[in-house]
C-alpha cells in the first residue's frame, strides 16, 4: 500500500506501523507533515514545560545501558538535599514553568519513600499548590505509589524500555531486581491509581527490530497511556551494552527512527502528551525542535543545580549540562517561536487524552 493510503486510515494495524517505520526520504517527510497537522488540529501549537529535577543518581538497579547503573563505580553518587529540591521547584515557579518532574535512580527504602512524600507536600505548599508534580522514580510498591499520589503527585513516568520480553532481558540483567513482569505490573498499578501515566522506550537499541518498535506502539495504545517519552538510545562507554554500539543504527538513523515513532504515535493517539526528550538534542542540535515538529508537545528543561548534572549522565554528552536554568528558559522560548510553536507558561499542561477519559 502506498504511504498516502496508510496515512488516510482511521486505525493503523501492525503491518501499517512496520511500513511507516521503514519510510525514508519523501515518504518519511509525508508521515511527519501529517503528524504535525494532526497535532496542530487536536492540541494546537502549545508546548508544555516540566522543569526536570534530577534528585539522585543512587540506584539499586543495574540496567545494562544506563550510565548511573549501580555497578558503575566511576560515578560519584549524590542526592540533593530536600531544601535543594524545593529550591529547584521555587525556581520553576519563578520562571513560570507550570510543572516539575522529579527523576532519580531507583530506591525504595522507607527513608527514600518518606523523603519523597515530604518533598511532594513541600512543593505543593509553594504558591498554593500551583505547580504540577510528575514523578519518575522507578518501580515501587502499590502502597508507595498510592502514598505519593495522595500527597499530591499526579503524573508518573515509567518507561517499559522495551515491551518485548526477550529484548527487555537483553538490555537488563535477568535477576529479581530487573523483572519485566513487575515493570508491567507497576504500569498497571499507576494507571489504576489514577495517575496520568507515562511510559516509553529507547529507540535504536542493539538487537531491536522494526517489528519490536511496532509492537511498542501497539503496547502504548493497548495500555491507553496518557503520556509517552521516546528517545534515541545513546551508548555509554561504562556500561555492558557499549561493545554492541557498532551494531546499532547510525546517529542520523536513530534520530529519524525516533521521529517516525513520535509521528506514528501522534496519528495513533492524537491527544496524548509526548515529550521531546533531551536525548534527541544530545545527538542532534535541533533534535528537540525536530521532535516537536514530528508531533511531540512537551519539553523538560533541566533545573538540577549545575554542579550535580555531570553526575547524572545516564548517557554521555548530555545536552545543556552547563546551561544555567535561566538561560534554558529564554533559549527554549526563542527556539519554539522559531518553529511556529508557543510555550504555555504557568499551566500544568495535563494530557488532553487523560482529561477526556476522566
Ligand atoms: N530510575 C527511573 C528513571 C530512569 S532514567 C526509572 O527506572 O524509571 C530515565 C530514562 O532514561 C530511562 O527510562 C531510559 O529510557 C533512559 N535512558 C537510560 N540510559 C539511556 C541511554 N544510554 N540512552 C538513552 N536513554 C537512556
Amino acid at each position: 500500500m502506498d504511504i498516502e493510503a496508510i496515512l488516510r486510515k482511521e486505525f493503523l494495524e501492525k503491518e501499517d506501523l512496520v511500513r511507516l517505520l521503514g519510510a525514508q526520504g519523501e515518504e518519511m517527510k509525508q508521515l511527519i507533515r501529517k503528524a504535525l497537522e494532526v497535532k496542530l488540529e487536536r492540541l494546537d501549537n502549545r508546548v508544555h514545560l516540566r522543569g526536570l529535577i534530577e534528585l539522585s543518581n543512587v540506584c539499586r538497579k543495574s540496567c545494562l545501558y544506563c550510565g548511573v547503573r549501580r555497578d558503575n563505580d566511576r560515578v560519584t553518587r549524590y542526592t540533593l538535599t530536600e531544601d535543594q529540591v524545593v529550591g529547584c521547584a521555587r525556581l520553576a515557579k519563578q520562571l513560570n514553568y507550570g510543572s516539575v518532574a522529579i527523576q532519580s535512580g531507583e530506591r525504595n527504602d522507607p527513608e527514600f519513600v518518606a523523603m519523597i512524600t515530604r518533598l511532594i507536600h513541600r512543593i505543593k505548599e509553594i504558591d498554593n499548590g500551583s505547580l504540577g508534580i510528575t514523578l519518575s522514580l522507578g518501580e515501587q510498591s502499590e502502597e508507595t505509589y498510592r502514598r505519593w499520589f495522595e500527597a499530591g503527585a499526579h503524573r508518573y513516568l515509567l518507561r517499559i524500555e522495551s515491551s518485548d520480553e526477550e529484548l527487555y532481558y537483553r538490555i537488563h540483567p535477568r535477576d529479581e531486581r530487573h523483572d519485566f513482569h513487575r515493570r508491567l505490573d507497576c504500569i498497571d498499578t499507576l494507571l489504576s491509581l489514577g495517575y496520568q501515566t507515562g511510559t516509553g522506550v529507547m529507540v535504536g537499541l542493539p538487537f531491536q527490530t522494526l517489528d519490536n518498535l511496532a509492537n511498542d506502539l501497539l503496547f502504548f495504545r493497548r495500555k491507553d497511556v496518557a503520556m509517552v517519552g521516546m528517545g534515541p538510545y545513546i551508548p555509554h562507554p561504562d556500561t555492558p551494552l557499549y561493545p554492541y554500539a557498532d551494531q546499532i543504527p547510525s546517529v542520523e538513523d536513530r534520530m529519524n527512527l525516533t521521529l517516525k515513532m513520535i509521528a506514528i504515535l501522534r496519528l495513533m493517539m492524537p491527544e496524548i502528551n509526548m515529550v521531546a526528550a533531551t536525548a534527541n538534542q544530545t545527538i542532534d542540535p535541533l533534535g528537540r525542535e525536530k521532535a516537536i515538529q514530528a508531533g511531540a508537545n512537551v519539553i523538560m528543561p533541566n533545573l538540577t543545580p549545575n554542579e550535580y548534572r555531570e553526575d547524572y549522565l545516564i548517557y554521555p554528552d548530555k545536552a545543556c549540562v552547563s546551561d544555567k536554568p535561566e538561560e534554558c528558559f529564554s533559549c527554549l522560548d526563542i527556539r519554539m517561536r522559531a518553529i511556529g510553536h508557543e510555550i504555555l507558561y504557568n499551566e500544568w499542561g495535563d494530557s488532553v487524552a487523560f482529561t477526556k477519559k476522566m
